[in-house]
């Protein structure tokens, strides 16, 4: 190949780039569905589930602002983010959660918890359906172990959570993600910590897609 040849390819290579960037092999914009866990009308229509509460602080906030740090990080990296609930007026049955998901064509879901128990128990869980999902679910896992110091409880299929069977899970691949135990100081300062929050939404954004 002469020269000049060589160097139009390379042009056209760059100019095919600059138009079409996500059609390089590396990224694939995926529809990430971001399930922020309880809210408005989760178990009874009309009745506000703050999920678990524990000294002022509640469930249903803390699972917010980490659904919405990870949708910022998501879709500044080219993703489409659907959450199925925004605010807490937003009314999000935990039967139609699922639903939502396969609505707007969902890649991969990903529900958001804390977890509560008797104050001492603490550690970030990630729950999960069918074997082929394990993997995800324990890259899940490892991204919030290491950001926020956590301690491993694992991962675990959804018939070992406190429900046997998951609602949100009708729509899959979805994994459940408790982030800490609410009820357990330092876990709960580890949470609503922004800058280990940031840091975990980081290392998610990149373990989801
Ligand atoms: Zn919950």
């Amino acid at each position: 190949m002469n020269l000049f040849a060589e160097y139009a390819r390379w042009l056209v290579g760059r100019i095919g780039d600059a138009f079409f960037p996500y059609e390089t092999p590396d990224f694939v914009p995926m529809t990430i569905i971001l399930d922020p866990g309880h809210g408005m009308s989760n178990r009874k229509s009309g009745v506000f589930d703050p999920g678990a509460v524990s000294d002022g602080f509640r469930e249903c906030d803390i699972a917010l602002a980490w659904a919405n740090e990870l949708r910022t990080i998501l879709m500044e990296a080219g993703h489409k983010v659907v959450r199925t609930r925004v605010d807490h007026s937003d009314e999000a049955p935990v039967g139609r959660r699922a639903d939502i998901a396969r609505k707007f064509g969902g890649n991969i879901m990903l529900s958001i918890h804390c977890n509560a128990a008797d104050g001492k128990a603490n550690g970030t869980e990630t729950f999960y359906r069918g074997v082929a999902n394990e993997g995800i679910a324990k890259r899940i896992n490892r991204c919030v172990v290491e950001a926020l110091g956590t301690r491993d409880r694992g991962v675990k299929t959804e018939s070992a959570s406190q429900h046997s069977r998951l609602a949100v899970m009708d729509f899959q691949p979805c994994f459940l993600l408790e982030i800490g135990f609410i009820d357990n100081p330092a876990d709960r300062d580890r949470m609503i910590d922004p800058v280990k929050r940031k840091a975990a939404c980081e290392a998610l954004a990149k373990a989801l897609p």
